[in-house]
Protein backbone atom coordinates (compact mmCIF):
# COMPACT_ATOMS: atom_id res chain seq x y z
CA UNK A 1 0.00 0.00 0.00
CA UNK A 2 1.19 3.29 -0.66
CA UNK A 3 1.00 5.36 2.49
CA UNK A 4 1.74 8.29 1.22
CA UNK A 5 -0.79 8.33 -1.59
CA UNK A 6 -3.25 7.71 1.27
CA UNK A 7 -1.76 10.71 3.54
CA UNK A 8 -1.94 13.24 0.87
CA UNK A 9 -5.57 12.17 0.28
CA UNK A 10 -6.28 12.67 3.66
CA UNK A 11 -4.56 15.82 3.89
CA UNK A 12 -6.73 16.90 1.13
CA UNK A 13 -9.94 15.44 2.48
CA UNK A 14 -11.99 17.91 4.18
CA UNK A 15 -13.38 17.12 7.69
CA UNK A 16 -16.50 15.36 7.45
CA UNK A 17 -19.58 18.27 8.31
CA UNK A 18 -21.79 17.67 10.81
CA UNK A 19 -24.85 15.00 10.58
CA UNK A 20 -28.37 16.34 9.99
CA UNK A 21 -29.98 13.34 12.26
CA UNK A 22 -28.25 12.48 15.61
CA UNK A 23 -28.87 9.93 18.34
CA UNK A 24 -28.24 11.57 21.33
CA UNK A 25 -27.40 8.70 24.42
CA UNK A 26 -27.49 10.18 28.07
CA UNK A 27 -25.56 8.21 30.07
CA UNK A 28 -26.25 9.51 33.02
CA UNK A 29 -30.01 8.27 32.40
CA UNK A 30 -28.37 5.18 31.49
CA UNK A 31 -26.13 4.81 34.78
CA UNK A 32 -29.34 5.99 37.03
CA UNK A 33 -31.39 2.72 35.26
CA UNK A 34 -28.58 0.58 36.17
CA UNK A 35 -28.36 1.72 39.73
CA UNK A 36 -32.41 1.53 39.72
CA UNK A 37 -32.43 -2.35 38.44
CA UNK A 38 -29.46 -2.73 41.16
CA UNK A 39 -31.88 -1.68 43.57
CA UNK A 40 -34.71 -3.34 42.44
CA UNK A 41 -32.42 -6.49 41.93
CA UNK A 42 -32.64 -6.60 46.49
CA UNK A 43 -29.49 -8.80 47.87
CA UNK A 44 -28.31 -9.57 44.07
CA UNK A 45 -26.09 -7.49 41.87
CA UNK A 46 -27.62 -6.37 38.51
CA UNK A 47 -25.12 -6.95 35.40
CA UNK A 48 -26.12 -5.78 31.74
CA UNK A 49 -26.38 -7.26 28.83
CA UNK A 50 -24.26 -4.86 26.53
CA UNK A 51 -25.01 -7.23 23.45
CA UNK A 52 -25.92 -5.86 19.54
CA UNK A 53 -23.89 -3.04 20.43
CA UNK A 54 -25.85 -2.20 23.74
CA UNK A 55 -28.78 -2.80 22.19
CA UNK A 56 -27.78 0.27 19.32
CA UNK A 57 -26.87 2.64 21.41
CA UNK A 58 -23.10 1.77 21.20
CA UNK A 59 -20.79 -0.36 23.53
CA UNK A 60 -18.02 3.36 23.35
CA UNK A 61 -20.83 5.51 25.17
CA UNK A 62 -22.90 2.69 27.61
CA UNK A 63 -20.18 0.01 28.66
CA UNK A 64 -17.71 3.20 30.46
CA UNK A 65 -20.76 4.91 31.98
CA UNK A 66 -22.54 1.31 33.40
CA UNK A 67 -19.10 0.03 34.60
CA UNK A 68 -18.75 3.72 36.56
CA UNK A 69 -22.05 2.61 37.98
CA UNK A 70 -20.84 -0.34 39.15
CA UNK A 71 -21.91 -3.17 36.88
CA UNK A 72 -19.49 -5.90 37.02
CA UNK A 73 -20.90 -8.35 34.67
CA UNK A 74 -21.67 -7.95 30.93
CA UNK A 75 -23.51 -10.06 28.47
CA UNK A 76 -22.87 -10.31 24.74
CA UNK A 77 -23.97 -13.07 22.40
CA UNK A 78 -21.03 -13.24 19.87
CA UNK A 79 -17.40 -13.62 20.78
CA UNK A 80 -17.14 -10.55 17.43
CA UNK A 81 -18.35 -8.07 20.29
CA UNK A 82 -15.74 -9.34 23.00
CA UNK A 83 -13.24 -6.30 21.76
CA UNK A 84 -15.29 -3.62 22.00
CA UNK A 85 -16.25 -3.92 25.64
CA UNK A 86 -13.02 -5.24 26.91
CA UNK A 87 -11.35 -1.87 26.20
CA UNK A 88 -13.60 -0.67 28.65
CA UNK A 89 -13.91 -3.50 31.53
CA UNK A 90 -11.61 -6.46 32.48
CA UNK A 91 -11.85 -9.94 30.17
CA UNK A 92 -13.09 -11.97 33.23
CA UNK A 93 -16.39 -9.51 34.08
CA UNK A 94 -17.87 -10.41 29.98
CA UNK A 95 -19.82 -13.30 29.15
CA UNK A 96 -20.19 -14.79 25.64
CA UNK A 97 -24.35 -16.07 25.30
CA UNK A 98 -23.64 -18.41 22.49
CA UNK A 99 -20.73 -20.07 24.19
CA UNK A 100 -18.14 -22.56 22.59
CA UNK A 101 -18.92 -24.10 19.09
CA UNK A 102 -15.40 -24.93 17.90
CA UNK A 103 -11.71 -25.23 19.05
CA UNK A 104 -11.53 -21.54 17.36
CA UNK A 105 -13.96 -20.04 19.95
CA UNK A 106 -12.03 -21.89 22.99
CA UNK A 107 -8.77 -20.66 21.48
CA UNK A 108 -10.62 -17.09 21.57
CA UNK A 109 -11.85 -17.50 24.64
CA UNK A 110 -8.57 -18.16 26.49
CA UNK A 111 -7.13 -15.60 24.36
CA UNK A 112 -9.01 -13.07 25.57
CA UNK A 113 -10.30 -13.78 29.08
CA UNK A 114 -13.95 -13.51 28.12
CA UNK A 115 -15.93 -16.13 29.64
CA UNK A 116 -17.95 -18.48 27.84
CA UNK A 117 -22.06 -19.42 28.83
CA UNK A 118 -21.76 -23.30 28.11
CA UNK A 119 -25.11 -24.48 26.75
CA UNK A 120 -24.99 -27.99 25.82
CA UNK A 121 -23.25 -31.39 26.88
CA UNK A 122 -20.66 -30.82 23.63
CA UNK A 123 -20.13 -27.35 24.51
CA UNK A 124 -18.88 -28.36 28.06
CA UNK A 125 -16.64 -31.41 26.97
CA UNK A 126 -15.16 -29.23 23.96
CA UNK A 127 -14.29 -26.38 26.93
CA UNK A 128 -12.57 -29.44 29.27
CA UNK A 129 -10.81 -30.78 26.14
CA UNK A 130 -9.44 -27.84 25.22
CA UNK A 131 -8.28 -27.06 28.39
CA UNK A 132 -11.23 -25.92 30.60
CA UNK A 133 -11.18 -23.23 32.99
CA UNK A 134 -13.98 -20.92 34.20
CA UNK A 135 -17.29 -20.61 32.83
CA UNK A 136 -20.68 -19.82 33.08
CA UNK A 137 -23.63 -22.23 32.56
CA UNK A 138 -26.79 -22.55 30.94
CA UNK A 139 -29.53 -24.58 31.92
CA UNK A 140 -32.73 -24.88 29.85
CA UNK A 141 -35.78 -23.93 32.27
CA UNK A 142 -38.52 -23.64 29.33
CA UNK A 143 -37.63 -21.34 26.68
CA UNK A 144 -36.15 -24.24 24.71
CA UNK A 145 -33.56 -21.88 23.12
CA UNK A 146 -29.71 -22.67 24.67
CA UNK A 147 -28.99 -24.45 27.54
CA UNK A 148 -28.20 -28.06 28.70
CA UNK A 149 -31.51 -29.92 30.41
CA UNK A 150 -32.37 -30.06 34.03
CA UNK A 151 -32.14 -33.85 33.13
CA UNK A 152 -28.34 -33.25 31.82
CA UNK A 153 -27.40 -31.87 35.33
CA UNK A 154 -25.79 -34.93 36.60
CA UNK A 155 -23.29 -35.74 33.55
CA UNK A 156 -19.76 -36.00 34.17
CA UNK A 157 -19.53 -33.34 31.65
CA UNK A 158 -20.52 -31.12 33.74
CA UNK A 159 -18.97 -31.96 36.80
CA UNK A 160 -16.02 -31.50 35.04
CA UNK A 161 -16.75 -27.40 34.43
CA UNK A 162 -15.48 -24.91 36.59
CA UNK A 163 -18.89 -22.54 36.90
CA UNK A 164 -19.07 -19.23 37.86
CA UNK A 165 -22.60 -18.25 37.17
CA UNK A 166 -25.31 -21.07 36.72
CA UNK A 167 -27.91 -19.23 34.85
CA UNK A 168 -31.71 -19.84 32.83
CA UNK A 169 -33.70 -17.63 30.71
CA UNK A 170 -37.73 -16.56 31.52
CA UNK A 171 -39.42 -17.41 28.29
CA UNK A 172 -42.39 -14.73 29.82
CA UNK A 173 -41.35 -12.70 32.22
CA UNK A 174 -43.42 -9.68 31.00
CA UNK A 175 -46.53 -11.52 31.08
CA UNK A 176 -48.31 -12.55 34.44
CA UNK A 177 -47.87 -16.42 34.32
CA UNK A 178 -47.60 -19.28 36.11
CA UNK A 179 -44.42 -20.57 34.04
CA UNK A 180 -42.09 -17.28 35.89
CA UNK A 181 -41.97 -19.04 39.15
CA UNK A 182 -41.88 -22.64 37.46
CA UNK A 183 -38.49 -21.11 35.90
CA UNK A 184 -36.84 -20.32 39.32
CA UNK A 185 -37.85 -23.50 40.67
CA UNK A 186 -35.99 -25.33 38.12
CA UNK A 187 -33.10 -22.91 38.35
CA UNK A 188 -32.92 -23.64 42.15
CA UNK A 189 -33.64 -27.36 41.82
CA UNK A 190 -30.59 -27.11 39.12
CA UNK A 191 -28.30 -25.27 41.70
CA UNK A 192 -28.59 -27.99 44.35
CA UNK A 193 -27.55 -30.46 41.61
CA UNK A 194 -24.70 -28.48 39.93
CA UNK A 195 -21.86 -27.02 41.61
CA UNK A 196 -21.27 -23.08 40.90
CA UNK A 197 -20.37 -19.64 42.85
CA UNK A 198 -23.34 -17.60 41.46
CA UNK A 199 -26.95 -17.79 40.18
CA UNK A 200 -28.51 -15.76 37.81
CA UNK A 201 -32.21 -15.61 36.11
CA UNK A 202 -33.53 -12.33 35.52
CA UNK A 203 -33.88 -10.01 32.82
CA UNK A 204 -35.17 -6.59 33.05
CA UNK A 205 -38.80 -7.76 33.05
CA UNK A 206 -37.80 -10.75 35.39
CA UNK A 207 -36.61 -7.69 37.87
CA UNK A 208 -40.01 -6.52 38.31
CA UNK A 209 -41.50 -10.10 39.53
CA UNK A 210 -39.50 -9.33 42.94
CA UNK A 211 -36.53 -10.32 45.23
CA UNK A 212 -37.42 -13.95 44.72
CA UNK A 213 -36.23 -14.41 40.90
CA UNK A 214 -33.11 -12.30 41.43
CA UNK A 215 -30.83 -14.86 43.11
CA UNK A 216 -27.51 -13.87 42.98
CA UNK A 217 -27.01 -11.36 39.17
CA UNK A 218 -29.27 -10.04 37.37
CA UNK A 219 -29.22 -9.41 33.32
CA UNK A 220 -31.42 -6.38 32.30
CA UNK A 221 -30.90 -5.13 28.95
CA UNK A 222 -33.97 -3.15 27.43
CA UNK A 223 -34.53 -1.24 30.72
CA UNK A 224 -31.03 -0.23 30.76
CA UNK A 225 -31.95 1.74 28.09
CA UNK A 226 -35.10 3.07 28.60
CA UNK A 227 -37.47 0.68 27.60
CA UNK A 228 -40.36 -0.66 30.08
CA UNK A 229 -41.00 -4.35 29.70
CA UNK A 230 -43.23 -3.86 32.40
CA UNK A 231 -45.42 -1.52 33.92
CA UNK A 232 -43.34 -1.89 37.24
CA UNK A 233 -40.91 -0.59 35.95
CA UNK A 234 -42.28 2.43 34.31
CA UNK A 235 -41.87 5.11 37.28
CA UNK A 236 -37.66 3.74 38.01
CA UNK A 237 -37.02 3.51 34.28
CA UNK A 238 -35.42 6.73 32.47
CA UNK A 239 -35.26 7.53 28.56
CA UNK A 240 -31.71 7.45 28.14
CA UNK A 241 -31.94 7.63 24.01
CA UNK A 242 -33.12 10.80 22.01
CA UNK A 243 -33.38 11.19 18.29
CA UNK A 244 -33.21 14.75 16.89
CA UNK A 245 -33.54 15.48 12.96
CA UNK A 246 -32.61 18.49 10.50
CA UNK A 247 -35.43 20.46 8.84
CA UNK A 248 -33.70 20.46 5.51
CA UNK A 249 -36.52 22.84 4.21
CA UNK A 250 -39.36 24.56 4.11
CA UNK A 251 -41.87 25.30 1.07
CA UNK A 252 -45.53 26.73 1.01
CA UNK A 253 -48.16 24.38 -0.51
CA UNK A 254 -51.36 25.25 -2.21
CA UNK A 255 -55.00 23.70 -2.20
CA UNK A 256 -54.78 20.39 -4.57
CA UNK A 257 -51.22 20.23 -3.81
CA UNK A 258 -49.63 16.73 -2.63
CA UNK A 259 -46.40 15.83 -0.89
CA UNK A 260 -44.10 13.00 -1.44
CA UNK A 261 -44.62 10.12 -3.52
CA UNK A 262 -47.78 8.88 -4.91
CA UNK A 263 -49.46 12.34 -3.42
CA UNK A 264 -49.72 10.02 -0.31
CA UNK A 265 -50.61 13.43 1.09
CA UNK A 266 -53.11 16.33 -0.66
CA UNK A 267 -53.59 19.49 1.01
CA UNK A 268 -56.76 21.16 1.26
CA UNK A 269 -55.81 24.50 2.18
CA UNK A 270 -52.39 26.43 1.85
CA UNK A 271 -50.01 25.02 4.16
CA UNK A 272 -46.21 26.05 5.40
CA UNK A 273 -45.00 22.53 5.16
CA UNK A 274 -41.51 21.62 6.06
CA UNK A 275 -38.91 18.59 5.03
CA UNK A 276 -37.03 16.74 7.69
CA UNK A 277 -33.57 14.91 7.56
CA UNK A 278 -34.91 10.68 8.79
CA UNK A 279 -36.64 8.24 6.58
CA UNK A 280 -36.70 4.55 6.45
CA UNK A 281 -32.97 3.81 5.65
CA UNK A 282 -32.65 5.13 9.03
CA UNK A 283 -34.79 2.49 10.48
CA UNK A 284 -37.75 5.58 10.68
CA UNK A 285 -40.39 2.92 8.98
CA UNK A 286 -42.92 3.52 6.64
CA UNK A 287 -45.63 2.38 9.20
CA UNK A 288 -44.45 5.47 11.25
CA UNK A 289 -45.75 8.00 8.68
CA UNK A 290 -49.75 8.22 9.33
CA UNK A 291 -50.98 9.70 12.61
CA UNK A 292 -47.40 10.46 14.04
CA UNK A 293 -45.80 13.57 14.33
CA UNK A 294 -42.16 14.91 15.00
CA UNK A 295 -41.82 17.96 17.41
CA UNK A 296 -40.53 21.37 17.19
CA UNK A 297 -39.97 22.77 21.00
CA UNK A 298 -42.46 20.55 22.56
CA UNK A 299 -45.34 21.33 19.69
CA UNK A 300 -46.50 18.25 16.88
CA UNK A 301 -45.91 18.43 13.98
CA UNK A 302 -48.01 15.84 12.35
CA UNK A 303 -45.87 13.98 9.16
CA UNK A 304 -47.41 14.01 5.60
CA UNK A 305 -47.72 11.27 3.13
CA UNK A 306 -45.19 8.62 3.07
CA UNK A 307 -42.12 8.44 4.80
CA UNK A 308 -39.05 8.50 1.61
CA UNK A 309 -35.53 6.58 2.14
CA UNK A 310 -33.73 9.96 3.89
CA UNK A 311 -36.65 11.87 4.47
CA UNK A 312 -40.19 12.97 5.79
CA UNK A 313 -42.53 15.78 5.29
CA UNK A 314 -44.36 17.75 8.37
CA UNK A 315 -47.08 19.99 8.91
CA UNK A 316 -45.64 23.47 10.29
CA UNK A 317 -48.50 25.07 11.24
CA UNK A 318 -48.00 24.73 14.68
CA UNK A 319 -44.39 26.09 14.92
CA UNK A 320 -44.91 29.16 12.54
CA UNK A 321 -41.14 30.52 13.91
CA UNK A 322 -39.74 27.14 12.57
CA UNK A 323 -36.60 27.71 10.46
CA UNK A 324 -34.62 25.31 7.92
CA UNK A 325 -31.37 24.29 9.99
CA UNK A 326 -33.63 23.78 13.51
CA UNK A 327 -33.83 20.55 14.81
CA UNK A 328 -36.73 18.55 15.69
CA UNK A 329 -37.20 16.02 17.94
CA UNK A 330 -38.13 12.30 16.96
CA UNK A 331 -40.57 11.13 19.54
CA UNK A 332 -38.87 8.32 20.93
CA UNK A 333 -40.70 7.49 24.22
CA UNK A 334 -40.04 4.01 23.13
CA UNK A 335 -42.80 2.66 24.20
CA UNK A 336 -44.98 4.80 22.42
CA UNK A 337 -42.66 4.36 18.79
CA UNK A 338 -43.08 0.76 19.14
CA UNK A 339 -46.92 0.46 19.61
CA UNK A 340 -47.20 2.69 16.43
CA UNK A 341 -45.16 1.12 14.71
CA UNK A 342 -46.09 -2.23 15.41
CA UNK A 343 -42.58 -3.24 16.36
CA UNK A 344 -41.05 -4.37 19.97
CA UNK A 345 -39.09 -1.44 21.82
CA UNK A 346 -36.17 -4.26 21.65
CA UNK A 347 -36.40 -4.11 17.12
CA UNK A 348 -37.07 -0.99 17.65
CA UNK A 349 -33.76 0.00 19.75
CA UNK A 350 -31.90 -2.52 17.88
CA UNK A 351 -32.57 -1.57 13.92
CA UNK A 352 -32.67 2.26 14.59
CA UNK A 353 -29.53 3.15 16.80
CA UNK A 354 -26.94 1.67 14.64
CA UNK A 355 -28.28 3.83 11.48
CA UNK A 356 -28.11 6.90 13.34
CA UNK A 357 -25.10 6.41 14.91
CA UNK A 358 -23.54 5.83 11.70
CA UNK A 359 -24.47 8.56 10.05
C1 LIG B 1 -30.79 -10.44 25.96
C2 LIG B 1 -30.72 -11.21 27.20
C3 LIG B 1 -30.95 -10.60 28.44
C4 LIG B 1 -31.49 -9.20 28.57
O1 LIG B 1 -32.87 -9.22 28.37
P1 LIG B 1 -33.81 -7.92 28.43
O2 LIG B 1 -35.17 -8.44 28.21
O3 LIG B 1 -33.36 -7.01 27.34
O4 LIG B 1 -33.64 -7.30 29.77
C5 LIG B 1 -30.73 -11.35 29.57
N1 LIG B 1 -30.32 -12.64 29.50
C6 LIG B 1 -30.12 -13.27 28.31
C7 LIG B 1 -29.70 -14.69 28.30
C8 LIG B 1 -30.32 -12.59 27.14
O5 LIG B 1 -30.15 -13.21 25.97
Amino acid sequence: MDHRKTLRMTDRAAPLPPPTLRLVVDTGALAANWRALDALSGGARAGAAVKADAYGLGVEACVPALRDAGCRDFFVAHWSEVAAVTRHVPAEQVAVLHGVLSEADCAYARATGAVPVINSLDQARLWTATGAGRCHLMVDTGINRLGIGLAEAGDPAIAALDIDILMSHLASADERTAMNRMQAELLAEAGEAIAHRRRSLANSAGIALGESFAFDVTRPGLALYGGVPRAELAEHIRPVARIEAQLLQIRQIAPGEGVGYNSAFIASTHMRVGTVSIGYADGFLRQRGPGNALRHDGRALPILGKVSMDMVVVDLAAAPDAAAGDWLDVPWSIADAAQQNALSAYELLTTIGPRLRAR
